[in-house]
């Protein structure tokens, strides 16, 4: 490809930048040498430089698969507002017009168009597999390339069929891809779905480290808000945004920060185009401090110094939580993320998946309970979060999370355990946790007495415990995967192999008492 150019040069003519970020000199520097290269980093990290600079220093035009339709015209956007040419960069999807698609066709075929940004469905069809045959291609890259794989956040089948389609336009041109997040399983499918040969692999590590992790528990509304009141007070003339499930919550909180003498606003989708535009604008601008908003805020948003990233309520992934969280400290400095927790927005997420089909409920269902496990653990948050991301940390205290600073304490759980365990068999794993514990404790309810389950040798077997208590242990019982929820019928308690084990031998098993999440925000009604 382009042999002997000045990157640096380069970098600076095309996109106003000084030098290059992270793994982007090598990746591209290998890109270019004509190899395969499969890149692995962070929301932010830079990913899109390392296919358009290779792109406008080639020869020919670099086909760049992108899952969003949406996303692609605003790629593009950009890209022309760098170079001032508009045929610099084309897309081909499903919405443009045939005259549309003409004018992108003359373009490609006079060779001024350096990056055709195209939908994984635009390669599936013939005639485009053969009007691209005939262009001189420079490189193929795959973006969001995640999506090959089921066990992805954003599996698309059609990008199964992308090695297919590239073959058949030329087998012999470089491929890269590129992901935010990928964890060791989802990198290996990439890597054999569009069979990378021998592809350099450059992972950026995800660990943000000037980022501080702390988990609260959510008591009740008026409190919580207090505390948030305080915390934004100790931390004067910084800018920050508190994330909330729904868009009422947002105008809520903001009203009460306001009343509080903090400059909020609030900001969801709900409101229009020039709304939003102006809110982000004075958030940008620092003429608020605070943005309370929906996830809907936050994409694309490049303010270096936010110093604080509030969850009002717990975020749908861990994925999520990491990626709102990364909003803050993005120059390097300090950034406070808090999360407050409390069981009761758990279940209002549970609720809301109610009604989605088996498999998506599956899914979302395995990712609220991996938030939840992340909330309630008691170890390093930053170790969690790098796991998940396939990312060892080698140190077992960060030192800069609350479970590293403040560590909580454990007690041995080994014989309720096997207490719980004896009851949900008793009960022939038909019966959900609220069921379950009344059983344990000898509290006759009118369905216990129905089912005759106050004669059952198990009955009242845990009664020196309290409620709080058992809640507490069904949940992390839950989290180590002694038992799990069924998902037909969600909720009932049925036993898992680890389970069957444990009752056969039981070993220890400590938990932590976390009595402050049980606490229902009775007066939160959002
Ligand atoms: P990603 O796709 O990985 O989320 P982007 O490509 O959107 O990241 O880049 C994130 C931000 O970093 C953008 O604002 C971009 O302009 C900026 N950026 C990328 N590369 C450089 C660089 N070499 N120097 C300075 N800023 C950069
Ligand atoms: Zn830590």
């Amino acid at each position: 490809m382009a042999a002997g150019i000045d990157l640096y040069a380069a970098v600076n003519e095309h996109f106003g930048f000084d030098g290059f970020k992270g793994t982007q000199e090598q990746v591209i520097t290998n890109l270019l040498a004509g190899r395969d290269t499969f890149v692995i980093m962070p929301t932010g990290g830079g990913k899109s430089l390392c296919y358009q600079l290779p792109a406008l220093v080639s020869e020919g035009v670099a086909i760049i698969v992108s899952p969003l339709i949406a996303l692609m015209k605003n790629q593009v956007d950009l890209v022309r507002s760098y170079s001032s040419k508009d045929d610099v960069a084309h897309f081909l999807n499903s919405t443009l017009t045939k005259k549309e698609i003409k004018e992108v066709h003359d373009d490609l075929l006079t060779g001024k168009t350096k990056m055709l940004y195209v939908a994984p469905e635009t390669l599936t069809k013939q005639e485009n597999l053969e009007f691209f045959s005939d262009l001189q291609i420079s490189f193929f890259a795959v973006d969001e390339a995640h999506c090959i794989s089921e066990w992805g956040h954003d599996f698309r089948p059609e990008y199964r069929r992308l090695k297919e389609m590239m073959d058949q336009i030329n087998p012999d041109i470089p491929i890269i891809a590129l992901t935010a997040t990928a964890t060791p399983k989802v990198q290996s499918d990439i890597v054999k779905n569009l069979g990378l040969r021998n592809p350099d692999i450059f992972i950026s590590s995800f660990n943000r480290g000037n980022l501080y992790y702390e988990i609260q528990p959510k008591i009740k509304k008026d409190q919580t808000v207090k505390n948030i009141v305080k915390f934004i007070s100790q931390n004067k003339g910084k800018s920050g945004i508190i994330y909330t499930l729904n868009r009422k919550t947002t105008e809520e909180l903001a009203d009460m920060l306001m009343a509080n003498g903090i400059k909020a606003v609030a900001y969801h989708a709900g409101f229009d185009g020039k709304v939003r535009a102006d809110r982000q604008d004075q958030f940008l601008n620092e003429d608020v401090q605070v943005i309370v908003a929906t996830i809907a805020f936050g994409m694309g948003i490049d303010k270096p110094d936010i110093r604080f990233v509030i969850h009002y309520n717990i975020p749908k992934s861990i994925e999520n939580y990491y990626q709102e969280t990364g909003r803050a400290g993005r120059d390097g400095m300090e950034g406070k993320c808090i999360l407050y927790y409390s069981h009761k927005d758990v279940s209002k997420l549970e609720h809301l998946m109610r009604d989605k089909p088996l498999s998506e409920r599956e899914v979302t269902g395995q990712m609220i309970q991996e938030t939840v496990a992340f909330a309630e653990s008691s170890v390093c948050r930053r170790k969690i979060l790098l796991h998940y991301f396939g990312e060892e940390y080698k140190e077992e205290k960060c030192g800069n999370c609350d479970n590293c600073l403040h560590p909580k304490e454990q007690i041995e759980a080994k014989d309720e355990t096997v207490v719980a365990l004896k009851a949900i068999k008793a009960l022939d794993e038909r019966f959900a946790t609220e069921y379950v514990i009344p059983v344990i404790m000898g509290k006759l309810t009118p369905q216990i007495q129905m089912y005759r389950h106050d004669q059952i040798a198990e009955y009242g077997s845990g009664k020196e415990k309290d409620q709080h208590y058992w809640n507490s242990l069904i949940r992390q019982m839950l989290l180590h995967g002694l038992i799990q929820k069924d998902i037909e019928e969600y909720g009932l308690l049925k036993f898992t192999k680890a389970g069957e084990a444990f009752l056969k031998k039981p070993k220890s098993f400590k938990i932590v008492l976390n009595n402050l999440y049980e606490e229902a925000n009775a007066d939160d009604d959002e």
